[in-house]
Formats: C-alpha cells, structure tokens, sequence
C-alpha cells in the first residue's frame, strides 16, 4: 500500500520501515520495494553508512597505493622506474588522502539519496526510537518529532559502534576509533593500536606505508584470531617487514595524553609514546538509543535472528533486523546477502494481498513458497553459517572462506587439510619476483567437498569466489578436477591443490 500521512497527528504509515540507511539499510528497503511495498529509510547520519564514509571504502583507499607500488616494485622493468626512496614511507600522502575524499564523496551523501530517490524508497532523516510494536519515533537534527508506524514490518539495520575498552585514562586521552583513522586529513608521525583483529592489522599497514611509526598492542599470542595461524603468522611477518612494532600477550593498562602525545602503560611494565592511539578492540551492535525496552527488550544487545532475518525475541512476526546489529555479520557483503534473503521474505509475506491479475498470481505464488523456504532456498540466509568470506587488505593479503581446519575438527567433521605455496605456480612467478603465499583448502573427505580455504599472497582477494563458489555448490572434488585453470594464472593453483590431494 501506498504511503498515508496523517497531517493531523503528524503520523506517517508505511508498509515497511527500516531504521538505518547503511548499505544493509539500503538493500532491505530496495528488495522489499520491488515488490509494491511501500518503504522507509530512517537515517540519523549520511545515506550510504559506516562502509562509505568510515569503513570499507576509505580504509582500502588508504591501502591501495602501498599495495599497488609493492606489486611495481616486484616486477623489474616497472621497478626500475620508481623512485628508490628506502620503502616503506614512500606512498604519496597528498594524493592518497585526496583519492580517499573522492571515495568517501567527501563525507557528501547526495549521491546515495539520489539513487534512493529513484527507487521510490522515502528517506526520513532522524533518529529513530521504537515506542511500542510497530511504532516509531523520528527526532531531526532540529528536534521536530514525527511518529512513523509500519502496517507490516519494522527492520532494524543500525549498524555496530566500536568498543572503547575500561582502561584506565583511555577515554580521557580523546583515542582514535576506525573513524578518525580512516578520515584522517594530518598524519601522525607516530600511532600505537591497540587490537589484533582485521582493523588493528589493516591500519597498521596503511598508516605504515603513510609514514607514520607504527606499534600494535596484542593481548593474544596472534593477529586475526579468526583466521587460519598460518594466516596470521604470514601477516605478522609482513607487518615486521614494514617496520611495525607488534607487541603480543601485553595490554594497555593505562593510557594519557600528555604535551608529548600519548602515553600507554602496558600490563607488566613498558610504554609506549606516540602521537595518536587507536582503539581497534572490537565493536558492539548499535541498539543502546533505540527504545528497545519499549519492546520489552534490553538496550544495548545484538538483536538475535532467524535464517529469515526475524528477531525471535519479538512475538507477532513484525520485527527483523540485519547487519552489523544482529553480531550474525559483520562485513558489508554477508550483511548485504542477509538484506536481500530479508527483503525478499518481507515481500512475499506482505504483498501476497496486493496487485491484480498476473501480479497478484506471483505474489501468491511467492507467499507459498517462502511458507515452505528449506534452507538454501532465497528465503533463507544459509551461507551464513556454512560459508561466509572475508577479505583482509593486509600485506600479504589474507582471503578465507567457510571453516578453518579447528571450526570443522570442532564440528566433529574429520578433515584434511591440503596447503600449496603459491609463489610455485607459474602465474604467480610471473606477477612478482618473489611472490609469497599461501593456499590451503580444508576437505571433507567423507563427502568429498571442500569445507574452507584461505588464501594467502598479492592479491590473494581475488582467488576467494572460487573457492566460495566450491563451498556453496558442495561441489564434488572430483567434479571440480575438470574445472581447468587457465595458464598463466595464480589460478593455476586449484589444480596444484587438487593434485596435492590426491586426484
Ligand atoms: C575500518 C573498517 C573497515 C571495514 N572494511 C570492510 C571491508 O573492506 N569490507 C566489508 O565487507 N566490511 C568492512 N567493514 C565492516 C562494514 O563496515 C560493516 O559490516 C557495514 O558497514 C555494516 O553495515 P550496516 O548497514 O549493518 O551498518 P552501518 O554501515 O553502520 O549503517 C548503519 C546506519 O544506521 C544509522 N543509524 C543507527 N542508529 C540509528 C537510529 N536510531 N535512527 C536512524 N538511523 C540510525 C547509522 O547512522 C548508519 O548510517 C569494515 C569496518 C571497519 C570499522
């Protein structure tokens, strides 16, 4: 049904309401519109979210030149033509940051609104706040109110905040989070981290190659504790190779800022002194100002969902969420994949009264199926337990999809694990003296499918839809020898791999 607005009580009713214009926000309200829904977008901030301005775009803006002049300075020919300024300082600063502004639209959203407004989809700026079942209130930036009431569904996309640890002096010493470093104007000459996750390892790389002196602070034995080790160690070395000081098993017990910069105590003695800290310790489902107790629910919590994306806390069928907030994601695709399972499930549920002749036929037709959704099918978000890729832009690059060799052996399936070192193949040698990586896929013999794999290396990024394609499919090893690499390519290392094991 069409938008209705009640002037008098100043209440606006959609079909749809998603609360959060990030790009899950953006995706939900896109899949669930195509359908004649009518949606709308609540936004406190800029259209587009955290990955446009803050996350994803302007961290691999950063990344990107020293990435592009490791691979020049691998290959003699191209080498020989750059300067040999002693690396790793020798990203051009100015311009970096000025190709992060072009990506970043200068923190400018009109193009993103632009692209709503073609959808049909209606922007409502303000931040919203639930005060009961299917009930919202919007408050602008001026402090107007509108209440905003959806006739189906309500979705919550609010993203995640970063974590700002209890330490002692922490919050006082004004510490850097993902968003300073990533729209930083003046670089540090020198930055401490605090953290061993994929931020804490990208950023050391960026600021790294942006000049700054670079120390991470690691309460582990390990970076990406997510990752397969091999991963981890590769990256470390990397980071060693940059000049970065990684400190692992110690903390930050305290930290103040002085005239002199930033003063972080670490547990056991020893300090660190740098011009910036920043916290990369983590991040928390953004619901603390949502009214969520107005749903009986607890302020601050994930929002726990179904494979449909529907909050099971909440009676009546009515609430989703997806994204960040639900802690089941937290990258811009996989949220992106469960806005699309979510939008297609509000669709099917809510227009199966609307339309007329052929219309209303497939929106019945689409009703029942989803009634009946088996997993794997669009109604439902199955990869996100079976096969999820996550891409880490760190020298070398670190790509991984599905289980690690420890996920499979703790979910009682006996695996073997096949590794090839990738600098043996004949399109690797050729893209870089030198080329260092890893490929490793984790196999399920049993079943004759592959479970996981990690990459490892230059470019590694790019190996990692194979591999997600393989897991998905369950395609069968034996199947998959006739998949043929093309020759010269890193590619070339599928081949390699299935010969390790054995085929
Ligand atoms: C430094 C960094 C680098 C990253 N790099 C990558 C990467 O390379 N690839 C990748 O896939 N992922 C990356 N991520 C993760 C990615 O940024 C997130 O997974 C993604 O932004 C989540 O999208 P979202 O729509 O759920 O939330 P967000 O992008 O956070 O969007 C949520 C939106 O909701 C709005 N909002 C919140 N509360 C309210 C309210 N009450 N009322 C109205 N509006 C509200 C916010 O203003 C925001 O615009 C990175 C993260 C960080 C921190």
């Amino acid at each position: 049904m069409p938008e209705t607005d009640d002037s008098q009580h100043d209440t606006r009713t959609f079909d749809v309401v998603v609360i959060g214009a990030g790009p899950v926000g953006e995706n939900v309200a896109d899949r669930a519109g195509r359908r004649g829904l009518s949606v709308a977008v609540i936004e406190s901030e800029l259209v587009g979210g955290e990955c446009s301005y803050w996350a994803c775009m302007p961290s691999k803006a950063l990344l990107r030149p020293g990435a592009v002049l490791a691979a020049a300075r691998a290959v003699p020919g191209a080498s020989s033509l750059l300067q040999t300024s002693p690396a790793p300082t020798a990203v051009d600063v100015a311009a970096t940051l000025g190709r992060r502004d072009v990506f970043v639209s200068h923190w400018d959203d009109d193009g993103q609104v632009a692209w709503l407004d073609s959808t049909g989809i209606t922007l409502i700026r303000g931040r919203a706040r639930f005060t009961g079942p299917r009930e919202l209130v919007v408050t602008d930036d001026d402090g107007a109110s509108t209440r905003v009431v959806a006739r189906h569904a309500v979705v919550v996309a609010t993203g995640s905040d970063p974590v700002i640890p209890d330490i002692d002096g922490l919050a006082e010493a004004a510490p850097w989070t993902s968003r300073e470093a990533t729209s930083v104007q003046d670089i540090p000459a020198s930055l401490v981290i605090l953290g061993g996750g994929v931020v804490a390892a990208e950023m050391a790389v960026a600021y790294a190659d942006l000049g700054a002196t670079v120390a991470v602070v690691v309460r582990g034995s390990r970076l990406l504790p997510r990752a397969e080790p091999f991963a981890a160690f590769e990256v470390a070395d990397g980071l060693d190779v940059l000049g970065v000081d990684v400190r692992f098993g110690t903390k930050a017990v305290a930290v103040r800022r002085a005239p002199d910069g930033v003063h972080v105590t670490l547990a056991g003695g020893g300090e660190i002194l740098a011009d910036e800290v920043l916290v990369a310790t983590g991040r928390a489902p953004r619901t603390a100002d949502l009214g969520l107790e107005a749903l009986g629910l607890e302020a601050g919590a994930p929002l726990s969902v179904d494979d449909a994306l529907q909050v099971t806390a909440v009676e009546g069928g009515w609430l989703f969420a997806v994204g960040d907030v639900t802690g089941r994601t937290a990258t811009t695709h996989q949220g992106k994949y469960d806005a699309r399972v979510a939008g297609d499930v509000l669709a099917a549920r809510f227009s199966a009264s609307s339309g007329d002749g052929a219309g209303k036929a497939e929106n019945e037709t689409a009703a029942a199926a989803e009634r009946s959704a088996a997993p794997w099918s669009r109604y439902r978000a199955s990869a996100d337990d079976a096969a999820v890729p996550q891409v880490v832009f760190t020298r070398p690059e670190v790509a991984w999809v599905g289980q690690t060799e420890r996920q499979a052996r703790d979910a009682g399936i006996e695996v073997r694990v096949v590794q090839y070192a990738l600098g043996s193949v004949a399109g690797a040698s050729l893209a870089a003296d030198g080329y260092a990586g890893t490929a490793q896929l984790v196999l399920d013999d049993a079943r004759g499918v592959i479970v996981g794999a990690t990459f490892t290396g230059p470019d590694a990024a790019e190996l990692l839809h194979a591999a997600t394609v393989a897991v998905v499919g369950e395609v069968p090893l034996d199947r998959l020898w006739h998949a043929v690499p093309a020759y010269p390519t890193v590619s070339e290392v599928w081949l390699r791999l299935l010969e390790t094991a054995g085929l």
